[in-house]
């Protein structure tokens, strides 16, 4: 018998708000110069989170010292990785919940895709158990994929930055800890635990410490332990708070007003004529305008 084409559904959430992330190094690695921001998108994507489904754009920037070896590589925004997997349309809070529905819980993965589907998450109840595995994948030893992907990044780079950041997702009772790699944007680990203290997470890291790969610095948000955690373990590697955790954290709670404005905007817009040649496609993710005075 023929099997059928998969079907996928096509989901565009068109309304939903949109979270926009830049790349997190203002320097380039290699030259030490500033980076300039690129205008155009590396990566957009609608990602279901339990907040509600959002349209995720990463920006990148690029080293334009004609002088440095890293001329013209484009530097991706890596905090994407903390929304979603590469290639996943499902939050990362949502691959925790669904590890936690089941772990903890003792929750069947289809009792886990109804309280999903309440929660206004279009899912599956296969779907869900795929999810559950990338998480238990996440959660585990190191890959070899991954290794490898380190590995080529070491070289071509001189070496590596490593970045944790700890979120709290909704319906978990802890935090998910997530180490990832900033140059080649690599989701690296997680850690479902409580509050862990500086000497726990050192010892998680032990095997990332012990790949022996050179490392350019490491990035955190403002959370002392990470930091703290990040300097022990790579001690002669520079570290950096990370100023776009920071900015991004606001501009969060500014995206449901940012949205109303746009919405707006296109109101009060839609009646005028077309602008007759070049003008660009209205991207659903087009920067804001520019208001003046
Ligand atoms: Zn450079």
């Amino acid at each position: 018998m023929e099997k059928g084409r998969r079907h996928r559904p096509h989901r565009r959430f068109e309304n939903a708000p949109r979270l926009l992330l830049e790349c997190e190094l203002s320097l380039c690695p290699s030259c030490g110069e500033k980076l300039k921001p690129r205008r155009a998108w590396h990566m957009r994507k609608s990602v279901q989170t339990l907040k509600g489904p959002l349209r995720v754009a990463g920006k990148s920037k690029e080293c334009v010292n004609p002088s440095c070896a890293q001329h013209g590589r484009h530097y991706y925004a890596s905090r994407v990785s903390l929304i979603s997997l590469p290639n996943s349309t499902y939050g990362l809070d949502v691959l925790a919940f669904i590890g936690w529905q089941h772990e903890h819980e003792h929750k069947q993965l289809v009792e886990i895709q109804r309280e999903l589907n309440r929660r206004g998450i279009l899912v599956n109840e296969r779907n869900v158990g795929r999810l559950y595995r990338q998480f238990l994948g996440l959660l585990g030893a190191v890959k070899e994929p991954v290794q490898q992907v380190l590995e080529v990044t070491a070289t071509k780079q001189g070496g590596l930055i490593w970045a944790m950041d700890a979120l709290q997702p909704e319906g978990c009772g802890t935090l998910l800890y997530v180490l990832y790699e900033v140059l080649s944007g690599t989701p690296v680990a997680a850690l479902q635990t409580e509050h862990s203290t500086t000497a726990e997470l050192v010892d998680w890291l032990k095997p990332y410490r012990e790949m022996h790969l050179p490392v350019l610095g490491t990035l955190s948000d403002g959370e002392e332990a990470i930091g703290l955690a990040l300097k022990t373990c790579w001690p002669t590697a520079p570290h950096q708070r990370c100023q776009s955790h920071f900015l991004s954290n606001l501009a969060e709670a500014v995206l449901p007003y940012d949205d109303e404005l746009r919405k707006n905007l296109r109101q009060d817009l839609g009646g005028l004529p077309a602008v007759p040649e070049h003008s660009v496609g209205a991207s659903p993710l087009c920067q804001p305008p520019e208001i003046q005075g």
